[in-house]
């Protein structure tokens, strides 16, 4: 009897966890299982802000995806998703095609820039290990060639972070560490440098809690951010950003770096093979599968499951992709045992915590407020965790934050 194939698009972390629970529930004779990647790692995209700031190495943010694969049960296959044709159930690859009996679509998600003018040109996003690397070597050339290029001006220092939501924000808290050890270095007086955190909502964090938010802001404050809240972004141009004033007119605000963080969508490869989306998110069923496709499912940034609370989808986070890829494992074990009922997916929240730099951060876990020490700490254990969810205590001992021998 000819083995079932499943396909498992991306290896992040809801693609990793779906595999590495496959190959522990199934034996080599029960299904054939591909998973495809575009680089030959994993990328921990919760420590990207790091990597962008260059306070974390990007070498230390990656693994190789064949380290945490079983090679007797699952092919890897380095490829570029380009199209999925669900009515015939293929895939279609840079290089070659691949069928299925089974999809899982787990590619993650793209900066949305909302349309405005200039900032696919001109800014910088965090959205892989490659863009992250980009913006840590822009900033440190920016800096080696302050006294030397003969410009010499401020603005070519000042930054400007688009975004003051859990990114912009993650990724604030990293610079204003490293910028006086960059100052230090290029010998630049720290009062040259302006950093600038430019939102169009009307607070920081929007949606969180309002004490944290205070403390979150404050602790950035003191660090040299200044925020510009309520204040949306009309154009990026190669000087700054154009900023709506509220009375009609726009100023520039000059800086020669922007990092756009204000928004994701899920990945365009959605938009591409046709399954109803909104930016590029698929409203899956309570299974995780796209309408009207039983042999797709959808996790991760590319899906959207409603919180009935606030009838909103749940905002994408690498906690709630890591749940579904459990949840799709089982139930793809389920189909091909033969059976009819499948488990549905909950989404147990517990908690979210916001990083400040190394040695801060806000959050909410098991329903309690942390701030500081405490929150870092716990931060540093949730980023433990899903590396031990993946490869285990070996993966952890490699990559992990808190390094207790
Ligand atoms: P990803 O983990 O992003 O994986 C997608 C994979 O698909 C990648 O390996 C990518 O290389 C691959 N891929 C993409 N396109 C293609 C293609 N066309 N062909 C082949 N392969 C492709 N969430 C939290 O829960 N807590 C946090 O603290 C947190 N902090 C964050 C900080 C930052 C800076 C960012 C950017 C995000 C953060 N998030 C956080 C959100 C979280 O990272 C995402 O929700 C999570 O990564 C989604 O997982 P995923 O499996 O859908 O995609």
């Amino acid at each position: 009897m000819n083995k079932q194939k499943i396909v498992i698009l991306g290896g992040g972390y809801g693609g990793l966890q779906t595999v590495v629970k496959l190959q522990k529930s199934l034996s080599p004779n029960e299904a054939e299982i591909i998973l495809v990647n575009n680089h030959p790692y994993h990328y921990e995209t919760t420590w990207l802000h790091e990597a962008a700031a260059g306070t974390l190495q990007p070498e230390r943010v990656r693994y190789s995806i064949e380290d945490i694969i079983d090679q007797r049960k699952v092919q890897f296959v380095q490829d570029t998703v380009e199209k999925i044709i669900p009515e015939e159930k293929k895939v279609q690859l840079g290089t070659r095609e691949l069928s299925y009996d089974y999809l899982v679509v787990a590619l993650g998600a793209e900066a949305e820039t909302f349309g405005i003018k200039g900032l696919k040109e001109h800014a910088f996003t965090i959205s892989n290990l490659d863009s992250a690397r980009k913006i840590k070597e822009h900033i440190e050339y920016v800096f080696s060639t302050y006294h030397s290029d003969g410009r010499n001006t401020d603005e070519q220092l000042s930054i400007v972070v688009g975004g003051a939501g859990f990114t912009g924000i993650e990724f604030l808290g990293e610079l204003v560490n490293r910028i006086p050890k960059l100052c230090d270095t290029y010998q630049i007086k720290r009062e040259n440098v302006k950093v600038y955190c430019i939102e169009a909502a009307p607070t920081v964090l929007p949606g969180f809690d309002p004490e944290l938010v205070k403390y979150a802001k404050s602790v950035l404050e003191k660090k040299g951010v200044e925020f510009l809240i309520g204040t949306p972004i009309k154009e990026c141009t190669k000087e700054g950003v154009l900023v709506d004033q509220g009375n009609g007119e726009t100023k520039l605000i000059k800086a020669n770096t922007v990092v756009w963080a204000a928004g994701v969508r899920g990945n365009s490869v959605i938009e591409k093979s046709g399954f109803e989306n909104v930016r590029a998110r698929v409203a899956v069923d309570s299974y995780l599968r796209a309408p009207g496709y039983d042999d797709v499912f959808i996790i991760g940034d590319c899906s959207a499951v409603i919180n009935k609370e606030t009838n909103r989808p749940y905002p994408p986070t690498a906690q709630i992709a890591m749940q579904q890829g459990k949840l799709v494992a089982k139930n793809l074990k389920l189909l091909l045992q033969g059976k009819k009922d499948l488990e549905t997916f909950v989404f147990d929240n517990k908690g979210t915590v916001c990083s400040l730099g190394e040695d801060d951060a806000v959050g909410i876990v098991f329903g309690k407020k942390i701030t500081g020490f405490k929150a870092s700490f716990m931060k540093k254990v949730i980023d433990n965790r899903s590396l031990f969810l993946i490869g285990g205590t070996s993966l952890v001992l490699k990559k992990g934050k808190l390094k207790l021998f």
